[in-house]
């Protein structure tokens, strides 16, 4: 048996970034880049107009007021997509619409709004201080600079910013390719009938959703009764193509628990079984060539907190993200179990009070129940330990996924 800690080093020494690749920017949603772009170009590419207005020379109007207008011959009107080319002289204006290039020889734009036009003529009113409403080439990013570091997340915002630069292309970390094997003769699926003795698969749903929340689409998900072939052919089969196999269920030293021997019967090396934690103190994890392997105990919340405090983690890194979890320090707002010799992770719900953060430990520790689990939004970490823990206590807790689009 390993401590918590020494459990996560082990999965951190394991888990590697998977082989960059390359991906079209638009299919990259969700990944991490796995190298820096540097721009391939300036961006604003060109000096161009902020606004539908009137290039002119600044120092032409520097004496333009209300009861003293300047007339400034009007030269055309630049588009937006209109080619470079003229040039204003002392004493003239070109009209040119948002992002249309600024002509050579103006220096500034004076919005549409404050200009009459009469006579071919545009009628300046206002002094104005060079460059208004310019956008300088270069003034966003310059060429070669860097655009987005290693390790960025491709969301919407980070994908429109790379295409303004012309990127169509990028280096993203692979997505690990997940499978979930549910073990137990006991399991129906919810909305079937149950038979005596038979129960609901709450971890199926459950896990494939907290996936789904970690960005990862399920690449496999299967059921297997607890017999020893059929597990076994399923798990192969998993083994031969995924990066990481969630196994759960039958870890434990029950006389129908086969997860552990079919595992390691199919070459699976053991890095470590049963952690000193509760819920989820049989969890397993192992490796065979790049598949890593966790093994989680198939009581429900005892799945969740593995899958959230070591499989998330795992997943994270192999992203390419940094692994987490989130931790904070919030003051405990009841009294909670004895220490013992175990670290005890406690489904909570936080919430900020004047700044500070609090966090009443919830009725329903079990590891069979999973309504507090729901209810909640942290789980409250306590260290091995003597002694009661206590309101007041300053104590460390990570924030639960929402589930919220974020
Ligand atoms: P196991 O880890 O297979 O020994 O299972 C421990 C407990 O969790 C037993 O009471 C199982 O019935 C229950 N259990 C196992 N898998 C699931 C599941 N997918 N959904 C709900 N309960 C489960
Ligand atoms: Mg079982």
């Amino acid at each position: 048996m390993i401590s918590v800690q020494q459990a996560r080093q082990f999965i951190h020494r394991y888990a590697h970034p998977l082989p960059p690749m390359l991906k079209s920017l638009p299919l990259a949603s969700g990944l991490v880049l796995a190298r820096e772009v540097k721009s391939p170009s300036d961006y604003p590419l060109y000096d161009v107009s902020a606004m539908d207005g009137y290039a002119l020379k600044s120092s032409d109007v520097r004496k333009a007021s209300l009861s003293g207008p300047i007339y400034l011959k009007l030269r055309g009107t630049q588009h937006a997509g209109d080619t470079l080319g003229m040039k204003i002289k002392p004493g003239e204006c070109r009209k040119v619409m948002t992002g249309g290039v600024i002509p050579a020889g103006a220096d500034a734009v004076l919005e549409r709004e404050v200009v009459v036009e009469k006579d071919g003529m545009a009628v300046i009113t206002q002094a104005m201080a060079k460059g208004r409403h310019i956008r300088y080439r270069g003034e966003g990013i310059k060429k070669g600079a860097a655009a987005l570091k290693a390790g960025s997340i491709l969301h919407s915002r980070a994908i429109g910013f790379l295409a303004s630069l012309g990127v169509s292309k990028v280096w993203v970390r692979s997505v690990p390719q997940v499978a979930l094997i549910i073990t137990g003769n006991e399991l129906v699926t919810p909305g079937k009938k149950l038979k005596p003795g038979q129960i609901y698969n709450s971890n199926q749903w459950m896990l494939e959703t907290a996936l789904r929340e970690s960005g990862i689409q399920p690449h496999l998900v299967s059921n297997a009764p607890d017999r020893p072939a059929l597990l076994k052919n399923k798990i192969k089969n998993a083994l031969s193509d995924c990066d990481v196999l969630l196994l759960v269920g039958g870890v434990s030293v029950g006389d129908s628990d086969f997860s552990k021997p079919i595992l390691e019967a199919l070459g699976v090396r053991r890095v470590f079984w049963r952690v000193s934690q509760k819920p989820g103190f049989p969890l397993y994890f192992g490796s065979k060539d790049k598949t890593l392997v966790f093994g989680l105990p198939g009581n429900p919340a005892s799945a969740w907190v593995n899958f959230y405090e070591y499989v998330m983690p795992c997943l994270r890194a192999l992203r390419g993200l940094p692994i987490g979890p989130r931790t904070m320090k919030a003051t405990l707002t009841t009294d909670g179990p004895h220490r013992g010799f175990k670290t005890l992770f406690l489904k909570a719900r936080f919430r900020k009070n004047g700044g500070l953060f609090q966090a009443d430990l919830l009725k329903g520790q079990g590891s069979h129940l999973l309504q507090s689990l729901a209810e909640g939004n942290c789980l409250a970490v306590v260290p091995s330990g003597k002694g009661r823990i206590k309101k007041g206590e300053k104590i460390e807790i990570h924030p639960l996924p929402t589930g919220k689009s974020s």
